[in-house]
């Protein structure tokens, strides 16, 4: 029999109760019983629902509170000591938040996802111990509902290579006999409780491997096949490669692969894999469209006629954390639109779709492949996807129109001139605190309850507002604090054609916060300009200067669901034209410096280094064709935030923004030594404040790390920023430590 079988479900519940529940016990308005109730009910939810759906290998232990990266850390025993005395949920918040003593863990993004995890710490004195089971604790729960699953690990290896060694010399790999005793004792605990099979996810079979992770998954599966349970080893993200006759090496039942991203691994694998069960990836988890049942069908067909019915699984190409829960919640969509899309339970649906036919023939769901079919077909001929305008511009786009007038050095000189700023220049991100009154009325105005012209004066009253402050502290360069934007992405993503928003799609991207990607369905353009109005009134409140506030079109790529019809460069080009449209309307606005925020350049990065320098390329391009319009007089920004720079600063400097300011609080300004190391030409702004804390840091802390920051950089290079936008902090600690980071600046203009 064909299965039908799923990789993990998205746990932050359909109306975001994870969130809700969460957000409410940080703020001790509910206690841990409830926490762990709404934890539990939605397990339930969704283990049902898998049944429901027909799934027959369900998972377990893919809920998390927080990370499950994190769990696996705790599951270990392997917290660092800074966080010793506590334990379970609470040990697990302090790690991933902070507390006011010990700094939280760092936290990076999960391969190519927006989902990020709690990077693991080791030193040698890390110790491996199995603390609380969870995933024992798990299985028992979903078979106590009368469900019987599939219980997920991430693997050892695939844990030790994202974890971080604080002792010189210490190799996380090396670790791993003592990280496999503790997996041993969880597998053999599920043995016991009768668990048939485990899901043990390796990802990091997709990267380009070393040799010495390439011995430890041999080494960590010779052990861990012997210890009871049928293994599912778990690949995504990408095609095996050349790491695809070690996956085929290893002693595991079964094998996971993508086949959404990479087709052409299925015939070796049918000729390697041997008597084990393939688990064929043939549904995105990565994206929100209707799946093309037609063309998975015949993948999954030649395996059946390979492998025979019982050894081929049919899966989503990976779990579907990624994508947003229920498209039933989508009322407001047109029904065109809706034909087009699959969120997760719909692609449960798909899934066990495909799974009948493999079995029994597309008529065994003859429905479910009439409405693919026809999906297909609309996006191929609809005149919503499709604008011959914004194609012709595209294809039209030369050389010069991705180059500044001058160089570098010429056009800084020609900004002191007019734009003239003292040594170590203070300025923020963007975002200042979104306050609850701040989303109450935003949703009032949503709902209608709050006229648009109410709504405005009150934007405008906390824009001025937000000056005035900004001003008493002393910034050199300000923002209009960005209270008119629900989310960076979002915002724009609303003001550009060929983008759609769901209501209700909100996908995690770490603890409890979640974003809303827009849907990039069809060709982009810019029917009006987007944020000039408030640049402009913003500008107007004040004689200092006023940045301009764009995201980039990476960034508008990397965080929305994007069109699978045509390549993601030709799309990233397309959002590219658009921004710079906007760039040129905010300098003829007035506004002298403007930030496109590249928040997510990195992370689109391939996790093939073979394939990252076409992928950079084309990034680079679709920058610098936003920003290339502009006088020299006229400042470019740009952000990132993140503190991983050193394989593509040839890239970063390639952008050509005449400021960077990137994350670097946590990296204890390690990080700029790569920026010392490439020469990096242009100015920086390494942050100063982590932001993800409520930890405040003193003026002497700053000044500390702005000192270590200059002995890397030339001084007259610096400037002075917290890590990423305030959005998610509260009024009082912000204005206490911008105080700090303003004394800060002060304290090395007095020293140089
Ligand atoms: N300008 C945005 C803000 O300040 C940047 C956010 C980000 O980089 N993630 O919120
Ligand atoms: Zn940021």
């Amino acid at each position: 029999m064909v299965k039908a079988a799923n990789l993990g479900f998205p746990r932050i519940g359909a109306r975001r109760e994870l969130k809700t529940a969460l957000e409410s016990y940080w703020k001790g308005e509910i206690g841990a019983e409830a926490l762990a109730q709404t934890g539990a009910a939605l397990r339930a939810r969704n283990w049902a629902r898998q049944r429901d759906a027909g799934i027959a290998r369900i998972p377990s232990n893919d809920f998390s509170f927080y990370d499950q990266v994190l769990d696996t850390t705790l599951m270990l025993g392997a917290v660092p000591p800074r966080f010793s005395g506590l334990s379970g949920l609470d040990a697990a918040f302090a790690m991933a938040r902070g507390t006011q003593d010990a700094p939280a863990m760092e936290m990076t993004k999960w391969f190519d996802t927006n989902y990020h995890y709690i990077v693991p710490e080791l030193t040698a004195q890390t110790r491996f111990t199995l603390t609380g089971n969870t995933p024992l604790l798990s299985y028992q729960e979903a078979r106590a509902q009368g469900i019987e699953t599939r219980p997920v690990l991430i693997g050892p290896v695939t844990w030790l290579a994202l974890a971080k060694a604080r002792t010189d010399g210490l190799a996380p790999l090396s670790l791993l006999p003592q990280v496999l005793e503790v997996y041993d004792a969880v597998l053999r605990s599920l043995d016991a409780a009768g668990a048939e099979w485990v899901q043990i996810d390796e990802p990091i079979l997709v990267r380009d491997l070393t040799q010495a992770e390439d011995a430890a998954l041999r080494a960590a599966y010779a052990r861990l096949s012997r210890c009871g349970p049928k293994i599912m080893l778990a690949t995504y993200f990408g095609g095996l490669g050349d790491n695809l006759e070690l996956a085929c090496a290893l002693p595991v039942a079964g094998l996971h692969v993508d086949l959404v991203r990479a087709p052409d691994q299925l015939a070796p694998l049918l000729s390697r894999i041997g008597d084990r069960t393939l688990s064929l990836g043939l549904i995105d988890g990565r994206n929100i469209w209707r799946a093309d049942l037609s063309g998975a069908l015949h993948a999954a067909e030649r395996a059946v006629t390979v492998l025979g019915p019982d050894r081929v699984e049919i899966a989503p190409s990976c779990s579907l954390l990624h994508v947003p829960v229920d498209l039933d919640r989508e009322t407001g969509l047109d029904d065109e639109t809706r034909s087009w899309l699959s969120f997760a339970a719909q692609k449960l649906d798909e899934v066990a779709a495909l799974a009948g036919a493999a079995q029994a023939g597309r008529q065994a769901a003859a429905e479910a492949f009439a409405a693919a079919d026809a999906a297909k077909a609309s996006r191929a001929a609809s005149p919503r996807i499709h604008d011959p305008a914004v194609k012709a511009r595209a294809a039209a786009v030369t050389e010069t129109d991705h180059r500044r007038h001058s160089p570098f050095a010429t056009r800084i000189a020609r900004q002191g001139q007019t734009l003239p700023l003292p040594a170590f220049p203070t300025t923020t991100i963007g975002s200042f605190p979104q306050t609850a009154e701040i989303r109450t009325a935003r949703a009032a105005h949503r709902k209608g309850q709050m006229g648009d012209d109410a709504y405005r004066d009150f934007l405008e009253e906390r824009t001025r507002d937000c000056i005035r402050r900004q001003e008493a502290l002393g910034l050199d360069v300000l923002v209009h604090g960005e209270f008119e934007r629900n989310d960076m992405v979002e915002y724009f993503g609303e003001r550009l054609s060929g983008v759609f928003f769901t209501a209700n799609g909100w996908v995690q991207s770490y603890g409890s916060r979640c974003v809303k990607p827009p849907v990039i369905f069809g060709d982009v353009s810019r029917p009006a300009p987007m944020t000039v109005g408030w640049a402009s009134f913003a500008q107007a409140q004040t004689e200092r200067p006023m940045k301009g506030m764009l995201t980039g079109p990476v960034t508008i790529l990397q965080w929305s669901f994007v069109r699978d019809d045509q390549p993601r460069a030709d799309t990233c080009r397309q959002i590219g034209l658009a921004i710079r449209d906007e760039v040129a309307d905010l300098e003829r606005a007035g506004l002298r410096i403007i930030q496109i925020d590249e928040a997510a350049l990195r992370e689109g990065l391939p996790l093939r280094r073979a394939e990252r320098a076409e992928y950079l390329d084309w990034a680079v391009k679709a920058f610098r064709l936003a920003a290339s319009v502009v006088a020299d007089e006229t400042q470019i920004h740009t952000h990132m935030c993140y503190s991983e720079f050193n394989d593509i600063l040839p890239a970063i400097a390639a952008m050509d923004a005449d400021v960077i300011s990137i994350e670097a609080s946590r990296s204890d300004m390690d990080l700029l030594e790569a920026f010392r190391d490439f020469d990096y030409p242009n100015q920086i702004g390494p942050g100063i404040w982590d932001i993800h804390s409520p930890r405040v840091p003193d003026a002497a802390d700053m000044a500390e790390l702005l000192r270590a920051a200059a002995r890397l950089i030339p001084a007259d290079r610096l400037w002075v920023n917290p890590d990423c936008g305030l959005k998610t902090r509260g009024w009082p600690e912000v204005e206490t430590t911008l105080s700090h980071m303003v004394e800060a600046a002060k304290a090395l203009r007095a020293e140089t």
